[in-house]
């Protein structure tokens, strides 16, 4: 049970503010805490540093209800979270008897005194804090009652920061409304933010953000107080309004709905790629349980590849290029047969840096995708360097399979 309206979240780390590593755990917590229904007001980054850390978390504690810290738990000399807790709500801090019990195996592990002595600072607990148990590692969270709400103190490794984060995010469930998330791709963002606000009108209870990656671009819509049915009664008139590219509205991935079509028509997939190197099978395999419907694919890359695993004819190969309509289709068609599955799709196209020409410039690629009803090409041109045209590319071929599939 919470009654958090409003969230900050401050990471601990000297090598965070120095650019030694990369702070991970502020985006993970983020998405959790507003998947919640909480507004996240402000992240923060500061440096182990007993003086600083107090000063951020006295200053958050008063402005938010919710403020979730990680890092600086652990036993070292340079762990001062728990101290700055303390200090900046006025609080003692006691060494908890039964914790540290729990502490002893890992402090036998040590064969210097010393560093066997400190693992038992990680049995400190603020008074009046409830202990949440470490799930991974040896650093317990806590979770220290504050004016405003609670102050979450959590490990810094992602791993056992992860564990504790979703146990504890359990009971912020009933609170807020989650905000509902529309995926798209193949229209532009300022074309996606235009039909949200077509439909919003001078709505102000439902707040709108638009983000854009090459080849997906989603909506989020966040409830102001218009509560969940007019979320999503304003997501499924925007869903309405985009159309066909608008793939999700609970969130799932493009992968994810491609293969819960192909899954749900009792229809199987296969893959043939050659500039992708296998990432639309990769992006298949991600989801669990791909192998209701994904059979596999051929990453042919070379001419040889092309035409000893896919069957396609070299002579179209010297005809048109292996960067061609002609091509793309012979691949999904082989791949198809080969695999023996319901529908495949292709991917041949240039990459870059090198490899282009006046006719084929870097970013050209062909997809097609093969079905029971015949084999299907299209081009696009990709502008980026080889990572994003990989990336587009990748998506355009998921994209393009669910199109083929039946919608369920
Ligand atoms: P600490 O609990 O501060 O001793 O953190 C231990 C380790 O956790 C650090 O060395 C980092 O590798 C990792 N870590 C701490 N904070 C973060 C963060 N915000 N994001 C990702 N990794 C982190
Ligand atoms: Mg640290």
């Amino acid at each position: 049970m919470s009654g958090y309206r409003t969230a900050a979240i401050v990471t601990v780390g000297t090598e965070l503010v120095r650019g030694l590593a990369v702070d991970t755990n502020t985006a993970e917590i983020a998405h959790v805490v507003s998947g919640a229904g909480i507004d996240v007001g402000e992240t923060v980054s500061v440096p182990d540093d007993l003086a600083v850390l107090t000063g951020a978390l006295r200053r958050c504690t008063a402005s938010y209800d919710l403020v979730v810290v990680t890092g600086g738990l652990g036993p070292t000399h340079d762990d001062v979270t728990r101290e700055a807790a303390a200090e900046a709500l006025g609080l003692t801090v006691a060494r908890d008897a039964a914790l540290k019990e729990t502490l002893r195996a890992s402090a036998a592990r040590h064969t210097d005194e010393r560093a066997a002595a400190q693992v038992f600072n990680q049995a400190d607990v603020i008074a009046g804090a409830t202990v949440l148990p470490a799930v991974c590692g040896t650093a317990p969270g806590q979770v220290v009652p504050t004016l405003r709400g609670s102050l979450v103190l959590l490990p810094g490794p992602p791993r056992e920061m992860r564990p504790i984060l979703h146990r504890l995010a359990a009971s912020w469930r009933s609170v807020g409304v989650e905000p509902r998330v529309l995926r798209c791709t193949g229209l532009s963002e300022s074309d996606l933010q235009m039909a949200a606000q077509d439909v919003l009108g001078d709505r102000t209870d439902i707040e709108l953000t638009v983000l854009a990656k090459p080849g997906d671009v989603r909506v989020v819509l966040f409830d102001r107080g218009a509560g969940a049915a007019a979320l999503d009664e304003t997501a499924a008139a925007v869903a309405a309004i985009v159309g066909e590219p608008c793939y999700s509205v609970d969130g799932s991935s493009l992968a994810e709905v491609v293969l819960s079509r192909a899954h749900a028509a009792g229809l199987t997939l296969a893959t043939a790629e050659s500039c992708t190197g296998g990432l639309v099978g990769a992006a298949l395999t991600d989801v669990p349980g791909s192998s209701s419907a994904y059979l596999g694919g051929v990453v042919s890359y070379s001419d040889e590849a092309k035409v000893t695993l896919l069957g396609v004819d070299p002579g179209l190969i010297s005809a048109c290029g292996a960067v061609s309509d002609a091509v793309a289709m012979a691949m999904a068609a082989g791949a198809r047969d080969a695999l023996g599955a319901d529908y495949a799709v292709s991917v041949t196209g240039v990459a870059g840096p090198g490899g282009g020409s006046p006719d084929k410039p870097v970013g050209t690629v062909w997809f097609a995708v093969a079905g029971p009803d015949g084999v299907r090409a299209q081009i696009r041109r990709f502008s980026g360097d080889r990572d994003s045209v990989r990336e587009r590319s990748t998506t355009t071929a998921l994209d393009l399979l669910r199109r083929a599939l039946p919608d369920d």
